[in-house]
């Protein structure tokens, strides 16, 4: 574990040090089973228990009511974009997108196969460094949901609070703030999010969805991908990411033996205050381009001034084992994503860094 880098990857990130030392520790025989976690049957009870505790701890911690459903899913966020309206909608119905950044357009996009979706708001033009006011949106009537991407990963625009709909459900792509903040899932119709941020490896994706949205799936909706089967099945139709589960099971009983959500928050809190101070009080050097109130708690990008010493800072930065700090490809500049499992250290040494990095280029 000495030598672990700081990894400031988008996803898959770093998973907390702690979860995967007891991974290691279970990992050539899970409780006296005689095997792994990756050698058993998905049915037998071994494997049964984990799933479940996966999914009782994960309703502890989001507070989920029995009026939704769990579903730990394959495919990536990336398949729900078609799932969502597959599942809640039929091909002449009106569904509203509200576009804060590329995640937010892709799902749009691929709403528009199954669905009459439209694009009433989109951050583009700004360059996706805004969230609208909620007043100012232009619902359309009978739209039978309104979707969201909660944080957008590359942009690192957060929603702090959540429009109404004015007519169907809320539904909200959680994929990279999940589990990094109390939310209250009553507000949404459904929840989705890909694992391989906060809560686990790549493989996983959960979606939460209200029991009365089950059932209306399309008739071409692939068997994969319709929520009934996969509710009626407990997410074990055919066979699930065992292992992924697994790991998301130790990452959501860490996160409530770290006293829940609402302390989670504030060490990430804490964490993105310190990082957009550094930024903000380097006299421009550093720029984050994202209006101050919808900043992410969870993805910080930034330029520099002297946008010619962008590829030293990364080089430097990794010499001294803080990686993955470039920027998405459409963007450029730097991006720290400081997810739960980043520690306050690799935040504090990283604003260390740049402060050393500005007195040596200013
Ligand atoms: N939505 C968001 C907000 C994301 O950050 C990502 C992945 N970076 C996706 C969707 C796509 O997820 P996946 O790769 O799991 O399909």
């Amino acid at each position: 574990l000495e030598e672990r880098v700081f990894n400031f990857a988008a996803g898959p990130a770093t998973l907390p040090a702690n979860v995967l030392k007891k991974a290691q520790s279970e990992l050539c025989n899970w409780h006296g089973s005689g095997m792994s976690v990756m050698e058993m049957s998905h049915r037998g009870k071994e494997f049964l228990s984990i799933i479940q505790k996966a999914e009782a701890d994960l309703r502890a911690l989001l507070n989920i009511t029995e009026d939704y459903t769990v579903l730990f899913l394959q495919g990536g966020a990336t398949t729900q974009f078609a799932a969502i309206p597959l599942n809640l909608v039929k091909p002449e119905d009106s569904v509203d997108y509200v576009v804060t950044g590329s995640w937010g357009d892709k799902a749009f996009k691929e709403a528009q196969k199954y669905s009459k979706s439209k694009v009433i708001w989109s951050g583009k033009s700004e360059k996706y460094t805004k969230i609208p006011s909620f007043d100012s949106l232009e619902q359309t009537p009978d739209a039978k949901y309104l979707h969201i991407c909660a944080n957008e990963t590359i942009h690192g625009v957060e929603f702090k609070d959540y429009p109404d709909p004015k007519n169907g459900i809320l539904v909200a792509d959680m994929s990279s703030n999940f589990c990094s903040k109390p939310v209250d899932v009553s507000k949404f119709g459904l929840i989705y999010a890909g694992a391989q941020k906060n809560v686990g490896p790549s493989g996983v994706t959960i979606v939460i969805i209200r029991k009365d949205l089950v059932g209306n799936a399309q008739g071409i909706t692939p068997v994969m991908l319709d929520y009934k089967i996969q509710a009626e099945n407990n997410s074990l139709y055919n066979t699930p990411p065992c292992y992924g589960i697994y790991m998301c099971g130790l990452v959501f009983d860490d996160l409530l033996a770290q006293g829940g959500l609402k302390e989670v928050e504030k060490k990430n809190k804490k964490k993105a205050d310190l990082l957009y101070n550094a930024i903000d009080e380097s006299k421009g050097f550093y720029r984050c381009p994202v209006e101050k109130s919808v900043r992410s708690l969870m993805n910080v990008p930034f330029t520099l001034e002297k946008s010619e010493f962008e590829a030293d800072f990364i080089k430097e930065a990794a010499k001294e084992k803080m990686v993955q700090l470039k920027g998405h490809r459409s963007v450029g500049g730097m991006r720290a994503s400081i997810y739960n499992a980043m520690p306050l250290a690799g935040v504090e040494k990283l604003v260390a860094f740049m402060k050393d990095f500005q007195a040596r280029h200013a």
